[in-house]
């Protein structure tokens, strides 16, 4: 058992403690609170003060893809959602395994040396997963899945089975979990969404979908027209596919199937009607929030008022180097508190990027707050100016060139130099 101290711990649950201290015993916190207190009750042990630093859970950042990271700089700016998606379909033939191996490396030291500890990682191809393994970290590691054509679904549906299985066994008693992610309402047909859910209830997996991310994606739900219908299912294969259904929404299409429950992360999710949103809230799914995607690919803005006025758990995800210019959680805070100018506090910022995460991705039993029986994943910050409101600084100046240290289950899976 050790005790870690610094000049401000924040808890999330509780407000900050000034002078705080925590007791971690193995991978889990044993006790929260004042230093003095802490001392007082465990005289003898290890004690580490950082001291002029803050404490607090490591972020949890809901939605990347760290293979896409071997396409960064390589995406046009500002292009439209179905130019960039056909662009993203035609650059990831020219990947290869070393590529998206190297990217994934990139990816997770980013990921650490920002302070997060929890990530929800899309892969396509699987080569997150044994990056992801063997940083650490803790997440949802999700096996994406796409296809339209139903008639080649179960084929489809087949690869998926016999890797999830081996990546379940793999992270057994780990701090990574296996999920599926049929990609999108677009892109995946009603049957292999049927099939991807009969695999997530044979296997208790979590899922997550692309959901009501642009206009063009309501647009080929509600007629079946669009640049959706136009472009991009003509070059990819699929211009002989007609829409699934007509006259729904995304959310709507995917709670016909049965997809919408609290294992269900909804990507993006920009734009709800008022029956979309009852129908989140009523179905306990939960909702990734990429800003600073959405702001790139120019597709809107989410409903994030109403998605917390009805209680729908929300995390904050930077999505992938194709359409965010980093993985920093902090950058994406910061953008995020910019357009959606006053909604939020600083403190309910830095709550949506852990806590809220940890919900977000049904992991918050174990992680998120930090709470005497939860894992030990937390990070220290340097604090510079002496006196500031921890949340204030946080929100306006944390980032990678203040993390002195990133641990999960009481690990660092992140240490400064010379610390
Ligand atoms: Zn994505």
């Amino acid at each position: 058992m050790r005790i870690l101290a610094a000049r401000y711990l924040l808890p999330v649950s509780q407000p900050a403690i000034r002078d705080g201290a925590l007791l971690i015993d193995g991978s889990r916190i044993r006790a929260v609170g004042p230093r003095a207190a802490l001392k007082k009750g465990h005289p003898g042990l290890k004690w580490q003060d950082l001291g002029e630093a803050i404490l607090l859970p490591g972020l949890v950042n809901v939605h990347t893809h760290l293979e896409l990271g071997a396409l960064r700089e390589q995406v046009p700016s500002g292009p439209s959602f179905v130019e960039w998606v056909l662009s993203l379909v035609e650059r990831k033939q020219n990947l290869s395994w070393e590529m998206y191996t190297k990217a994934v490396e990139e990816g997770i030291a980013e990921l650490v040396r920002t302070g997060t500890t929890c990530v929800g990682d899309v892969t396509s191809t699987g080569v997150s997963f044994p990056g992801l393994k063997k940083s650490g970290l803790r997440g949802v590691v999700y096996r994406e899945v796409i296809g339209l054509d139903d008639s080649r679904a179960e084929g489809i549906a087949e690869m998926p089975f016999a890797h999830l299985t081996a990546m379940q066994e793999e992270a057994r008693r780990g701090p990574l979990e296996v999920g599926i992610s049929p990609h999108a309402p677009y892109s995946v047909s009603p049957r292999l969404f049927l099939l991807c859910r009969q695999l997530q209830q044979r296997l208790g997996l979590k899922a997550t979908v692309h959901t009501a991310e642009s206009g063009a994606e309501i647009e080929y739900l509600r007629s079946g027209a669009g640049e959706i219908r136009t472009r991009l299912l003509p070059a990819t294969g699929w211009g002989d596919v007609l829409p699934p259904i007509l006259g729904t929404t995304p959310v709507g299409y995917l709670h016909g199937l049965g997809l919408l429950d609290s294992k269900c992360l909804l990507v993006h999710a920009v734009h709800l009607t008022g029956e979309d949103l009852e129908l989140l809230a009523q179905n306990g799914a939960t909702v990734a929030h990429c800003p600073r995607s959405n702001a790139y690919l120019g597709v809107g803005r989410a409903p994030l008022k109403a998605l917390r006025d009805l209680k729908v758990p929300v995390g904050l995800g930077t999505d992938s180097l194709a359409s965010s210019e980093s993985l920093s959680l902090w950058d994406e805070i910061r953008f995020a508190n910019q357009a959606h100018s006053g909604l939020l506090s600083p403190a309910e910022w830095i709550t949506m990027a852990t806590s809220g995460g940890a919900q977000a991705l049904g992991l918050d039993r174990e992680t998120g707050t930090l709470e005497p029986g939860k894992r030990a994943d937390l990070v220290a910050l340097s604090l510079d100016e002496p006196g500031a409101d921890p949340n204030e600084y946080l929100l306006h100046e944390a980032g990678p060139e203040k993390v002195l240290l990133t641990l999960v289950d009481g690990k660092p899976v992140y240490e400064r130099q010379g610390l």
